[in-house]
């Protein structure tokens, strides 16, 4: 005899719990259909829905409430093999909250089956209602004015479903059943099942309190087949940077890049975070700007360091390089005693006993003025070789522009005030 895809373990649910009837049903008609468990993969959902898994004997996957729909699609794109049953289990909770999930999944068509168990409430949260729970239900948390349940049946027809099926528990449903586990691409099987504990007992309430009977709904769509297409992986996009020349730095140096949207501060961080990597360091480069990106501050945090960078956040920044009013006001409270100062003279910052300025706007327009900035700092320090900063820009597409600037930066005077 072909094995089931429910197992001998006993069912968690409460005595009379629909579910227990539900999962007999799906395992019977996937055994009549002549379907191996081991072709199987159920999805399962938040709630005692998803109290399933240790009972099946197929693939199991159980994923955050309300998203079995969308968990299970990502299934069907990801499949080598289409020979594959996938089956996503949710109640009626799952179906309310995932309901663009289910929608999406009917407009796609995939091929999959989409199980709905709903027994009116929310059963492991303690019976609130739900979506689908229908007016003629009364329960203490349905209100007076109730509004009528979704019709997911319909729904997921109007979407594009090519099977949907409304069943109530207690009667041959087995044919049903069949025709939603093998029609090829989206169906639904809604299964109007008691929950003892906090709603409907028996079978006849069930057929009472319904806003809506039983219902099939066919589309004729042929099925959407993905081919999973292997393509190039994201990091082979990435070409290595190979160390070509040493860097003095011999510690761990915490760098501040602060200017306005518009000003390549992200580009003159990436340079110099690669500049890094080019001399033998470890760095990271952490970006931080409004929502709005053309408008307001852009500040890029550098982590330049001999040994392995675990931590990348910037508390007490060594330099900071600040080349406009933007920048200056979005990182002014972060300014320590300690922290060297790189700023554009024109922003008139005066009282700091760690402090460079010169006209960087000047040399490098406002485009260029962070690099210049940082070629300046750099050319003064020697932390890095300049040749590092050069090659990073050489890499860049702007390349000739930023190398152009990085040379006027550092043929130019640097004029120091210290307190
Ligand atoms: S609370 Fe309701 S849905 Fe949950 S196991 Fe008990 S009877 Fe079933
Ligand atoms: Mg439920």
């Amino acid at each position: 005899m072909q094995a089931t895809i429910l197992n001998d373990i006993k069912a968690p649910y409460c005595p009379g719990c629909g579910h227990t009837v539900a999962n007999k049903n799906m395992s019977k008609a996937l055994a009549e259909l002549g379907v191996d468990p081991l072709d199987v993969i159920v999805v399962s959902d938040i709630g005692c829905t998803g109290l399933v898994d240790p009972l099946l004997n197929c693939h199991t996957l159980h994923g955050l409430h309300g998203r079995a729909a969308v968990l299970a699609m990502g299934i069907c794109m990801g499949l080598e093999s289409p020979g594959k049953k996938v089956i996503a289990l949710q109640g009626d909770g799952g179906a309310t909250i995932g309901l663009q999930h289910l929608l999406e999944a009917a407009r796609h068509n995939l091929n999959m089956t989409l199980v709905v168990q709903n027994n009116m409430v929310y059963g492991m949260t303690g019976g609130q209602v739900s979506g689908l729970s229908s007016t003629g239900f009364k329960n203490p948390s349905m209100p007076e004015e109730a509004v009528p349940a979704y019709d997911i049946c319909t729904l997921a027809h109007n979407a594009g479903a090519a099977f949907s099926a409304r069943a109530f528990i207690g009667g041959d449903s087995i044919d049903l059943w069949k025709e939603a586990l093998d029609t090829p691409g989206f169906c639904l099987i809604e299964v109007v099942e008691m929950c003892p504990a906090y709603a409907m007992r028996k079978v006849k309430e069930l057929h009472e309190v319904s806003d809506y009977g039983v219902e099939i709904s066919r589309n004729d769509r042929s099925p959407n087949v993905l081919i999973r297409e292997e393509g190039p992986s994201l990091f082979e996009s990435y070409k290595a940077i190979e160390k070509t020349c040493e860097a003095a730095l011999d510690t761990r140096l915490e760098v501040i890049i602060a200017g306005s949207a518009g000003e390549a501060i992200q580009s003159a961080g990436d340079l110099l975070a690669t500049a890094a990597i080019t001399a033998g360091l470890s760095s990271t480069k952490k970006g931080d700007y409004p929502i709005t990106i053309g408008t307001g501050f852009s500040v890029a945090e550098v982590i330049l360091s001999r040994e392995d960078i675990d931590y990348t956040g910037i508390e007490s920044p060594d330099v900071m390089i600040i080349i406009s009013q933007d920048g200056l006001d979005k990182v002014k409270s972060r300014i320590g005693p300690h922290t060297l100062i790189i700023a554009d003279s024109k922003l008139g910052i005066e009282d700091h006993p760690l402090l460079v300025t010169q006209n960087f706007r000047k040399i490098g327009g406002a485009k260029g003025a962070a690099l210049a900035a940082i070629a300046s700092y750099l050319q003064d320090n020697g932390l890095l070789p300049l040749d590092a900063l050069l090659e990073a820009a050489g890499r860049h597409k702007h390349g000739d522009k930023m190398i152009a600037i990085i040379e006027k930066a550092t043929g130019l005077e640097t004029a120091t005030a210290s307190g």
